[in-house]
Formats: C-alpha cells, structure tokens, sequence
C-alpha cells in the first residue's frame, strides 16, 4: 500500500538518479516607499477602496510626465550593497512594451541592459552546510494593476481593474541557474525575504503580494553541460509552495524525459489545493517587447558619494550577524540561526543583553530561541515581552533563586498580563527554596510518604528517586531546588537514616 503524501518524494528520489535539476529564481517585491514609483500617490494601498490611489501618471493618461521616486532607488542600491553585487556609475529606463489591461500605458517603465545592481551574490546557511547563489541583476520598474475577475450576481463573468497597485515600486531579482533542489530555493526565497526586510527594503510578505516568487526549472542528465527545456512556474504563495511546486516540478519532468518525451517550454501556476502544476500558458518563441529607452527620463547617475552614504546607512547584515553571535557571543549554530531568522526575537536578544549587564548570551540567547519564540508561535500573534523584565528573570534563574520551570511560567504571566518579573515572583510566592534545612524538611515528609518508592530504590532501582525529586517538587510547588532536593533525597536513601 502506498501512503498517500509519501509517494511523490520517493519517485522525486529515483528521478534525481537519473537527472540534475537546474533551477532560477526571479523575486519581484514591492519596495518599502512612502509614495508610488513615478507620481506622489501614496504606495499604502493594501486594503484601501478599489482605484482610491490613483493620479493621471499612475493611470497612463496622456501627457502626464512620471517623476523618479529617489527613495526607490535607494532601496535598490542598498539591496546591491547586501548583495555584493556592482552598481554602474550611470543607469538608464527603459520601455517594456506589451498590451494588457493591467498596463495603463501599454508600456511598463523597467530596466533593460543597464540594471542598478548585478553580479551579486547571497549565502544562504542550512544544517548540512551554507551554499552560495549567484544573482544576475536587481533592477528598479514598476508594478501593474490588478485584475479582478469576478462573477456578477446576474451570473456574467466580468474583470475588474483596480489601478492602485499600477506604478507601485518594485524590484526583479534574478538568479543565476545555480540551484539544484527544492529546499535550496526555498531557503534562498527566505534568506531574500530576511535581508530585504532587515534592511529595510521591503516587508516583503508573500501572502500579502509583496514577495513573489517564480522560478525556472529545467532537468539534465547527470554530467551533461548544456540546459534542458525550462518551464516557469508562477503563482506559489508560500515558502512551502515554492519547495512544494519545484519539486512536484521536478518529477513532472522526469516522468516526461523517463517516457521519451520533450519537454515544452512553458509557464505553469501552481494548485495549492491539488498539489500540482497546471499549463497557463505555452511559448512558441521568446517574447518581443520591443524594449527601447524610455524619454520621459533622464539617465540616473549614481556618484560615489551617494553610494557611500547609502552603504554608511546599512545596518548588519543577516549573515555577518550569525558569524557574530556566533563567535563573538558564543551562541549555538541553532540559537543563532533562529535569533537572526527573526527580527523581533533578534530586537529583543539585543535589547535584553543590554538590560542584563554580566549575563552569557549564551543563557539570553536560549531564552530568546526557546521560551520566547515558543511563546510568540503559540499565540500566533506578535507578544510583549519587556527586555528588563526577561533580563531580571533570566538573571533569577542563573543565580538559583527560581527555577526554570517557574521562571517559564512567570515569562508566560508577564506576556499574557504585563505585570513586571519581579512583581509575579513575589506574588506568586514563587522564590525558590535552596536551603538545606526547608528541602531536607520536605525530603523526609516525602519518603516517609511513600516506603515502596524507598523499598524500590533500595531493592535497586535507581529510576525511583525521580519520582521521589517529583513528590518534593509537588510538595514545595515547584519551587524547591530540584538538585538540592536530589541530593537530600540521596544522601538519606544511601544513609538509611
Ligand atoms: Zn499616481
């Protein structure tokens, strides 16, 4: 019997025997701006009345002249200087023409041949090691409207056209075909996703449209120079579809190549629903756009000056931020990964290191990546947890004055109350007991509660003093010194007394 869900993976396994898959991807993302690319309206759209963002430049009218939105193109250098990649001293706009109803103008104002930034490249971490991918080219153009296609009550299909997205910022990011997996691309889509946001280029959220991913996929047999036929794949909505659709991509292909036939360069959309990819549309030669530079703009000249304050502008880096906390704060691999691969919990690491003066990182850190995330993921929502408070607490439990167990507790009342560490210890009771005399008290209360548990231990079994460290953490509520009570409990088993 085959189980349902498995099955794909094995087949993608055996395919990957016989062939290497190839794969690029191109990331379009709204830019974080104020306003729109070309015209003043304000680029706060998400949410707003259908066509309430609009002016004539945004909608296409003729004679109305596009202006360049400078924040925009600052944010595309700063994402070249994250990537390392080259900025030319002048760049230029072109027009990419095509007719749709999505395009006012009949012409989207994009980049050609002289991009902002290319040659770049970014590194992605992953558990069995980092993997470098080269990016081609990051150029600045301008989004189209949105289509709306819709069923009327009287039961005709009608599409509808809302402007506020047309002229929006937004910046292509190609990658060299340097990928060879499923998850490789998925992990650079969230590794894109991280530095876009840390510096602050975008929010670059995918179900929100602000991240879109496609990629191109193509096989080749093991050894073999030249490219297979490739295939574009649109519409994946989450990191999980993206890994899901290139694989389910990937043995699509090798099914067709293992039956001897061709593949056929087309553009597939992904069903989430179905897990599958489907035709959207098939190519019979490369699109004409006819690209020619656009006149309504001058040449955009870049000097060195501009630049250098932009790169005096960048904060760190994701991947200089792991080496960081890494080698200079001692954290774990894992804790540092998992800090950095998320800004509140990084905001948060650093503001409590800073409140807690003398404290390892290291004990901060496993705070932030343990308690705190778990926490947040729980709640499914952003949670407040003050820096001084969780910098008190991790302190408490550091010096043995409560233990973990209740330190965890009191971070849980702290999020869900927003009363102070300090405050829920004392009332709660909560200090933890560590003199001798009040665990030992409670140690002899235990054992003479429970002979078999004694009898068990003595008769050799060693696992029975847990039960009894159990019993005395119940009797104290939780607040004796679990080690202490381990080693009263031992030292009057051992004894006999
Ligand atoms: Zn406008």
């Amino acid at each position: 019997m085959t189980v349902s869900g498995t099955a794909p993976a094995a087949a993608g396994a055996e395919a990957l025997e016989r062939y290497e898959p190839v794969i690029g991807i191109e990331v379009h993302c709204r830019l974080r701006t104020a306003s729109k690319m070309f015209c003043a309206c304000s680029a706060d759209f998400d949410g707003a009345a259908p066509n309430s963002h609009v002016c004539p430049v945004c909608l296409g009218l003729p004679g109305a002249l596009p202006v360049i939105n400078r924040r925009a193109v600052e944010l595309v250098l700063a994402t070249g200087l994250a990537i390392e990649a080259s900025v030319p001293p002048a760049t230029r706009w072109d027009r990419k023409n095509y007719f749709y109803p999505d395009l006012p103008k009949g012409y989207q104002i994009s980049q050609y041949d002289l991009p902002l930034a290319s040659d770049g490249r970014l590194t992605v971490e992953t558990p069995a090691g980092p993997f470098t991918i080269r990016i081609r080219r990051a150029h600045l153009e301008e989004d189209t409207a949105r289509l709306i296609h819709a069923t009327r009550q009287d039961g005709r299909s009608v599409s509808l056209v809302d402007y506020n997205r047309s002229g929006a910022p937004l910046m292509e990011i190609v990658t060299e075909p340097d990928l060879r997996t499923a998850e490789q691309a998925r992990r650079y889509a969230e590794e894109l996703q991280l530095l876009l946001r840390t510096i602050g280029a975008s929010d670059a959220d995918m179900e929100r449209g602000q991240l879109r991913v496609e990629a191109n996929v193509s096989l080749r047999p093991h050894g073999e120079e030249a490219f297979g036929t490739r295939v574009e794949i649109k519409n994946m909505n989450s990191f999980r579809s993206v890994e899901r659709a290139i694989g389910t991509e990937i043995e699509r292909q090798a099914a067709a190549l293992d039956a001897g036939e061709a593949i056929v360069q087309q553009t597939r959309g992904w069903d989430e629903t179905r897990g599958a990819t489907y035709v959207m549309r098939v190519k019979e030669s490369s699109d004409d756009y006819r690209y020619f530079p656009e006149p309504d703009l001058p040449p955009l000249h870049v000097d060195a000056t501009w630049l250098d304050g932009i790169r005096a502008g960048l904060t760190e880096l994701p991947a200089a931020r792991r080496q960081r906390y890494r080698d200079a704060l001692g954290l774990s691999s894992y804790d540092a990964a998992v800090i950095v691969a998320d800004p509140d919990a990084t905001g948060l690491f650093e503001t409590t290191l800073a409140a807690a003066g003398g404290l390892e990182p290291r004990t901060v850190s496993t705070w932030v990546a343990g308690e705190y995330l778990g926490l947040r993921n729980r709640s499914g929502t952003p949670i407040a947890v003050d820096p001084a408070d969780l910098a008190h607490l991790v302190r408490q439990v550091a010096d043995g004055a409560i233990s973990r167990a209740n330190g965890r507790e009191i971070l849980a009342l702290h999020v869900a109350t927003g009363e102070s560490a300090a405050g829920l210890i004392a009332a709660r009771g909560l200090r933890q007991i560590s003199d001798a005399g009040a665990v030992g008290a409670a140690a002899d209360d235990v054992l003479a509660a429970n002979p078999q548990a004694v009898a068990d231990f003595r008769a050799g079994k060693q696992q029975a003093v847990g039960f009894l460290v159990g019993q005395v953490m119940k009797a104290t509520r939780g607040q004796a010194n679990a080690a202490i009570a381990r080693a009263a409990l031992l030292e009057r088993l051992e004894t006999g007394v």
